[in-house]
This record gives C-alpha cells, structure tokens and sequence, in this order.
C-alpha cells in the first residue's frame, strides 16, 4: 500500500470513540427515550467500536436530555471490549458517574472564557481548580481519567483561540496524568493549517499521553481534520453514528463527524474492517428511522451493500 501515514503499529494506537449516545443524543430537541439510547448503545457495542462515550452526569435542568443516565448505565448490555465512559463537568458528576459504573470518566474545561460560563458558570480558571479536584476522586477510584479541552480551535462568541493557550492549558491537564487528552473543535472551526498550529504547541509536551481529536463537520472540513492528524502521528478520534451531534450552548455548532465516514476512510487507509464500516452504518440507519429522519452521514445514506 502507498505509505500516506507515518510510523508503524498505527492499529494498535487507533481509537475511535463514538460519542453520539452523549454529544449525540444531547443536541436532540425532543427527549430520546431511554429504551432507544440502550437499544443504540447495545447495537454500537456489537460493531467492533471500542469505546461509547454513553452518557453525561450533569446538572439535569441544563441538559435534561441526558437525566436518565444512570438508568441507561444500569440496562446496558455491557461488552467486555467496550469501555463505556461518562461526561462529567466537576466532582459531584464524577461521583455520580463511578456510582452508576462509568469505566472511565471523561472531564474538561472551556478554554474560552464565555464558553466555559454559559456551559458551567465558571470561568476557564475556576473550570481547571474543578478538574483538579475532579481528576484527585476519579484516580482514587483507580478508573481511567480522560480530559478535554472544548473549544481548542477557536469560539463562536470569542473568535480565535492562541494556540500557544491551548498549549499551556493542555500542559496544566497533562499534570494531571490523564489517559488520554482531548482537544475538541466545539464550534467546528478547525481546519488543517490551525491543526498543525496546534499539534506544534501540544505534541512535544504530550510525550506519551496520546492526543484524541473532536472534530464537528461544520464547515465541511471534518474528515480532512483528520487526515490532517493521522499524517501527524495522532491517532484518537470522536464520532458519532449518523453524525449526530452539536452543542446546546454553541450557536451554529453543527453535528460531529459521521462515525461511519470516519471508518469507511479508515478502512480505505487499512487500518479497520469493512465489517465495522458496516456495522456502524446499520446502527445509524437503524436511529434514522426511530427518529423518523434521514441524518446526515454520508455512508449511513448510500444504498446497503
Ligand atoms: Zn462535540
């Protein structure tokens, strides 16, 4: 094959979180009853994904659509090579997410300052003192800790964000021993040039903390993200079925990258089954017609092979 990627071993280093069960669902406007998030997550975790970002324990009257948590947490028919994270944005979330048995436990902040108080009331700074304390309770529970960094490329209220912020937010995350650290294009804003901007800042003080990208298809540009970061070495990425998705507290943030176009170009590059492509596609498909709407992958829509 025609070596367009850099190093080798690059299947073992591929993550692919899907997280339309949580960034998904939440930017549903009519409530998705909790049978259907537990019979979506049961199909996903039949597919071959590894990882399902299946829900958020957050303040139930700011995000109501993701109340039932816990109950879906508790009716999930789990796989053993599945990790099922939570969403949690400070202490009491994270308690209440080990409570219902989150495998991992997924926190961040804003590293914009108007995003970070319309989405949790705090300011970024407040914001990191709460992952601080946040990240102490997870790792005393020994569970895996996975830290994101919302709005890295930039925010629809503030404009562009410095790359070199980013770089020592991210520093100040990396103190605390995640698993993985995520920087999330929130308002779908990012595009190559910004990403290597970046990547610049981030990749030398990441050593061996691999990066995860959330890119959103706002612009079109999803896919071509990460291109971008597969030719850089980063190998993590979020997606959701159907590319669901969007942020209730950003104008304009439009759905995440479609899972099943995110592995259909991996599968072109070797690095997962067409079985999965497939699989993933069915789930979608699956969601379409439940919701009563087609959604606006692209693999989910072509005709079934
Ligand atoms: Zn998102």
């Amino acid at each position: 094959m025609t070596n367009l990627l850099p190093g080798k071993g690059l299947k073992n280093k591929l993550l692919v979180r899907e997280v339309g069960p949580r960034d998904g669902f939440q930017a549903e406007k009519t409530p998705i009853p909790t049978e259907l998030k537990i019979a979506v997550i049961n199909r996903l975790g039949a597919t071959g994904l590894s990882h399902i970002q299946a829900g958020a324990f957050v303040h139930p009257e700011k995000v109501p659509q993701m109340a039932d948590s816990a109950t879906v947490f508790a009716n999930i028919k789990r796989q053993p090579s599945v990790t099922y994270s939570a969403l949690v944005l400070n202490q009491k979330g994270a308690q209440r997410a080990l409570d219902a048995g989150a495998d991992a436990i997924e926190t961040g902040l804003s590293i914009s300052n108007t995003h970070s108080l319309n989405n949790t009331g705090r300011t970024s700074a407040e914001a990191l003192e709460e992952v601080r304390r946040t990240a102490r309770l997870v790792r005393q529970s020994q569970t895996p800790l996975w830290l994101n960094i919302q709005c890295a490329f930039g925010c629809a209220h503030e404009g562009a964000v410095e790359a070199r912020a980013v770089g020592e937010m991210a520093k100040a995350l990396l103190e605390l021993m995640p698993d993985w650290l995520c920087l999330a294009d929130t308002t779908g804003m990012a595009d190559p040039v910004l990403l290597n901007r970046l990547l610049d800042e981030v990749l030398p003080i990441a050593d061996s903390t691999p990066l995860l990208l959330h890119f959103h298809d706002t612009r079109g540009l999803g896919l071509v993200n990460v291109f971008a970061a597969l030719q850089r070495g980063v190998f993590g990425f979020d997606s959701s079925i159907g590319g669901l998705g969007g942020c209730p507290f950003v104008p304009g943030a439009t759905g995440n990258i479609a899972s099943e176009d995110l592995l259909n170009l991996l599968q072109a590059l070797g690095l997962v089954q067409k079985s999965t492509v497939f699989a993933v596609a069915d789930v979608s498909r699956f969601l379409a017609k439940a919701l009563n709407r087609p959604l606006p992958g692209k693999v989910c829509n072509l005709p079934e092979e």
